[in-house]
């Protein structure tokens, strides 16, 4: 076949590289420019390719089953495999650290030598369709003839809004980012860790994680609800900020490590799932199906878990099905960070569990720490090998625990009102 790919992200790209190498003809259409001759990458269209990303187990699965060679260059870039040993004493792999500037980079190099992929820099305005079916791309006002119309445009794409309708499934997080990376001085001697992936420290009102990635270099993130703490984009403010969290002093030690970029806003988040649209000889993959809290770390790996199933029923002729597929495996993750969401905005305002219906996946896993057969049955579910209804038989034994009285305890440090006050002193002074 002719594929045209809206987009030459994660999904793009993979996608572009995995379908040329199987015979067919790509064109793969991105409005960005791709890296500067000095190495550095804006890359504006995505407003999250330089805050933190956790990456998981499917990714990297991905990369070795299908394209081996991009594998081997993110681990040249210096990619690092999380390796932890369970309580039994199995070792288990946990993702890679990277930054996701270093994974799309080894990406992008192998798939721009891939032959049979064409990777073009342009606008795509939209789709040509007649008779209820795809027939091509039309790029800067150009039309490009192709078979098979794969949508990677992501997050926020508007090539084929006119014919996929709204999300099936939409929430606002009420979250933003506020992040900045920085690299230790010694990569052997990190700070503090609360789980194998990360330093993570829930406090009254707002989150704080570090992301170690390769080489030394690490993230901080504060999770903030979208509209306060706005201070934090001004590097005085965010540095004001280290200091006063415990734990995340010790990472910011300009003793242990030091910045370098500045601090990174970033706007306000939505979870959403798109349907397959009704058009023959179109599809959507990636964000452009769904996104989810991204806190969570999950979207890459919905986009390879994606990627994978539309590869495979390419091979076997059955991209009907895919629809279908989604709707089975992908929709439920979205309609879970929905209702996580909902229950954190409600707690972030100062409000109580609501014990009136099934409580939330991140409720459930913290009620864990109470009732020892609760954690029994969260691994799957962690891994994203099963899904978020793999729950539903411990969540009474967690609403158990809620009615009983207990809460989670928040983290210690200041509340995000004493934050608050620190950081509006430290702008004004
Ligand atoms: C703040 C934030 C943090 C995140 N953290 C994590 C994390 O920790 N772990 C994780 O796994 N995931 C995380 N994600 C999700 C992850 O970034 C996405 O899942 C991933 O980018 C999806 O890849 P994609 O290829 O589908 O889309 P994108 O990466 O968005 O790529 C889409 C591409 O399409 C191009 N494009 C769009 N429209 C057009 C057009 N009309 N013409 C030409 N080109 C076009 C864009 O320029 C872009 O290059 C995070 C997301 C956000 C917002």
């Amino acid at each position: 076949m002719r594929i045209g790919i809206i987009g030459t992200g994660p999904a793009g790209l993979f996608l572009g590289a995995t379908l040329a190498r199987r015979g067919h003809a790509v064109l793969a259409v991105d409005r960005d420019t791709g890296p500067d001759p000095d190495g550095t990458w804006a890359r504006r269209g995505v407003m999250q390719f330089h805050h933190p990303h956790g990456v998981r187990p499917q990714v990297g699965e991905g990369l070795l089953a299908e394209l081996p060679e991009a594998h081997a260059a993110w681990v040249a870039a210096g990619a690092e495999p999380i390796v932890f040993v369970l309580p039994d004493g199995r070792r288990m792999t946990g993702g890679m650290r990277s930054r996701r500037a270093t994974f799309e980079r080894a990406l992008r190099d192998v798939a721009t030598r891939e032959p049979g992929l064409e990777i073009r820099r342009g606008h795509v305005d939209g789709v040509a369709v007649s008779g209820g079916r795809a027939r091509g791309l039309v790029v800067d006002g150009v039309g490009e003839p192709v078979d098979l119309v794969v949508d990677a445009s992501g997050r926020s794409g508007r090539a084929t809004r006119d014919l996929t309708g709204g999300p099936a499934v939409e929430g606002d997080t009420g979250a933003a980012y506020v992040s900045r990376q920085y690299r230790l001085h010694d990569p052997a001697d990190p700070g503090p860790m609360t789980n194998p992936l990360a330093w993570q420290a829930d406090l009254d009102g707002y989150q704080v994680i570090v992301f170690r990635h390769e080489a030394g270099v690490f993230s901080v993130l504060l999770v903030r609800p979208a509209g306060s703490l706005r201070e934090l984009r001004h590097e005085a403010v965010f540095d004001a900020a280290c200091r006063a969290i415990p734990g995340l002093d010790a990472w910011t030690d300009p003793g242990r490590a030091v910045p370098i970029t500045p601090v990174l806003p970033g706007g306000r988040l939505y979870n959403h799932y798109r349907s397959q649209p009704d058009v023959d000889g179109l599809v959507l993959v990636g964000d452009a199906v769904c996104t989810t809290t991204p806190m969570f770390g999950r979207g890459l790996a919905t986009t390879m878990m994606q990627c994978r199933e539309l590869l495979r029923r390419i091979d076997t002729g059955e991209i009907g099905g895919f629809g279908a597929w989604c709707d089975a495996e992908m929709r439920p993750w979205v309609e879970d960070h929905v209702r996580s969401d909902d229950h954190a905005r409600r707690a972030w305002a100062g409000g109580d569990v609501d014990l009136t219906g099934p409580l939330p996946s991140p409720l459930i896993m913290a009620a864990a720490e109470v009732d020892g057969r609760i954690g029994a049955a969260l691994g799957p579910y962690l891994a994203m090998l099963a899904g978020p209804a793999s729950l539903d038989t411990v969540e009474p034994l967690a609403h158990a625990v809620y009615a009983g009285g207990w809460r989670p305890a928040p983290a210690a440090g200041p509340t995000r009102e004493e934050l608050a006050t620190l950081l509006r002193r430290t702008a004004a002074s």
